[in-house]
């Protein structure tokens, strides 16, 4: 059994005040394999006088040395990837290949793209050449609290705590408490890269109570949150009080609208697979497909077939399998919203509740698609998190557009087409942060952030810098007298 029951604090692991121990369970096989200790208020208010008294310093370090200091930081990630990867792998069951090449590499990469986009950032300047008197100064905001959760935890990691450092704030991370022990792994590698104690910490805790405290704490000056649209409000009202900025990344429940003029086959086993990618379990997930009526049919048996040759197995095996979700609270909840789909009148084409075949324990579940969907239906309007595919069929490009607006979240919509005009025009009218269009991948330093209940904030890239400052406008700049 792993201990990992201290936290990073001030440049040490130090024993917790309010010890409170809690076990890491491995989805696959139901078993503790690590024990955490969740903090309390007295652990929090030590990180952050560290992240406090490291400020003054930090924030006026010249930004050469600290673009020094995140590129110490790739490279140890980089030669401990395979570390990073099984740490993944164990705490939230995805497979062993899609933790190396997806889930550790996305860190790498975004690191990578802050250093990029870094190095060219214009950290001060005239407002305009007709105003050379009126100077713009970009500052670090300060002591960030940063809150993460366990579905792509080394994804949401590096793209609050490198843009956070890397400008000069001070941070204080919480990942989630299911899935810690990659952040801890991190929190190793951010101590070699030599960030001046206090710089980075990290306390595990719950939502309720370490979380909370975080989100009203009169000392934490931002706080940055990925996670539930439910905990996001939780954040946004305990900020309230001391007017913190929130910057806010939640849930998602993507469209895919399959226009009968693309390559349907492709375009729908493409986006089935995306759907089941990571057990289900990302916000991005393009989980309605809406479909055309005159390919309605042919999508209908090509997702059936995608499901069907969709393995599920143990992360611990190589392949491109799907593996567990991360616990018993995830697997309740989504044979809940497959229980709803039947009920609700759903048509399911493939698998359905209880765990595939062969499979007695871990929180194995099995790849899902429903047809004749409608979106008032609780598997079209809520969060599933689990490989479900919800099929709703569409005659006209306006109906298309209005299913996948309405919803209360906005994040990720994706359309497929062979007619550019149409897809341009359709991007345009999507209520959502990002739309992708026929499969194209996401340019790395592109801004990730979602509409209406999915968020307000935008991270990687510039964008994910700009969440990190506050603006100063300093008139007279030239004005001697
Ligand atoms: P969660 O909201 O339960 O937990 C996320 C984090 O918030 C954890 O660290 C948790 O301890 C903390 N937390 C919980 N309650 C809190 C509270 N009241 N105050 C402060 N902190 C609190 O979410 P989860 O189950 O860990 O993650 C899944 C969710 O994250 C999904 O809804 C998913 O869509 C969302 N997500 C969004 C993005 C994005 O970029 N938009 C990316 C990944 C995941």
């Amino acid at each position: 059994m792993i201990q990992k029951t201290n936290f990073y604090i001030n440049g040490e692991w130090v024993a917790p005040i309010e010890e409170n121990k809690f076990s890491v369970i491995n989805p696959a096989n139901e078993t503790a394999f690590a024990t955490i200790s969740l903090g309390g208020v007295s652990d929090l208010n030590k990180a952050v006088s560290a992240a406090k008294a490291a400020f003054l310093n930090w924030s006026k370090t010249p930004l050469a040395e600290r673009i020094e200091m995140v590129r110490n930081l790739l490279s140890i990630y980089e030669s401990r990837a395979n570390e990073m990867a099984e740490a993944i792998s164990s705490e939230m069951g995805a497979p062993i290949k899609l933790a190396i090449n997806a889930q550790t590499a996305a860190g790498a990469g975004h690191i990578k793209a802050f250093i990029k986009a870094l190095e060219n950032f214009e950290f001060e300047h005239t407002l305009r050449q007709d105003t050379p008197d009126e100077y713009i100064i970009r500052e670090p905001i300060g002591v960030c609290g940063l809150i993460t959760p366990w579905n792509w935890p080394m994804n949401q990691v590096t793209l609050k705590v490198v843009p956070a450092v890397a400008v000069g704030c001070t941070v204080i991370l919480k990942p989630s408490e299911v899935a810690p022990i990659s952040s801890m792994l991190f929190a190793e590698f951010m101590n070699d890269a030599g960030f001046p104690d206090g710089v980075f910490n990290l306390i595990n805790g719950d939502g309720p109570t370490v979380g909370e405290a975080m989100s009203n704490h009169p000392e934490i000056d931002m706080m940055s949150f990925t996670g539930s649209t439910r905990a996001g409000i939780a954040v946004t009202k305990g900020a309230a009080e001391t007017v913190k900025r929130v910057s806010l990344e939640l849930g998602g429940k993507g469209a895919n609208i399959i226009f009968s003029d693309c390559d349907v086959e492709k375009a729908v086993k493409r986006g089935a697979a995306h759907c089941f990618n990571n057990t289900g379990q990302s916000c991005n997930a393009p989980t309605r497909m809406l479909v055309q009526k005159d390919v309605y049919e042919k999508a209908i048996q090509i997702a059936q077939e995608t499901a069907e040759n969709t393995e599920v197995n143990e992360p611990n095996l190589p392949g491109n399998h799907i593996g567990p979700l991360v616990s018993e609270v995830q697997y309740n909840k989504v044979q809940d919203l497959i229980d709803a789909g039947i009920k609700e009148g759903a048509k399911l084409i493939a698998g359905g509740l209880g765990r595939p075949e062969g499979f007695n324990r871990g929180y194995f579940v099995r790849p899902t698609v429903f047809a004749d969907v409608n979106n008032d239906m609780r598997i079209a309007r809520e969060e599933v998190f689990g490989p479900v595919l919800s099929i709703i069929p569409f005659e006209t490009e306006a109906e298309a557009i209005a299913i996948s607006n309405d919803t209360s979240y906005g994040l990720t919509d994706y359309v497929q087409s062979g007619d550019r005009e149409r897809t341009q025009r359709v991007a345009r009218q999507l209520r959502a942060g990002m739309v992708q269009v026929n499969g194209a991948p996401r340019a790395s330093g592109s801004p990730f952030g979602g509409y209406k209940q999915s968020g307000n904030g935008r991270e990687g890239g510039i964008e994910g810098f700009e969440e990190f400052l506050e603006t100063k406008a300093v008139s007279g700049w030239t004005t001697t007298s």
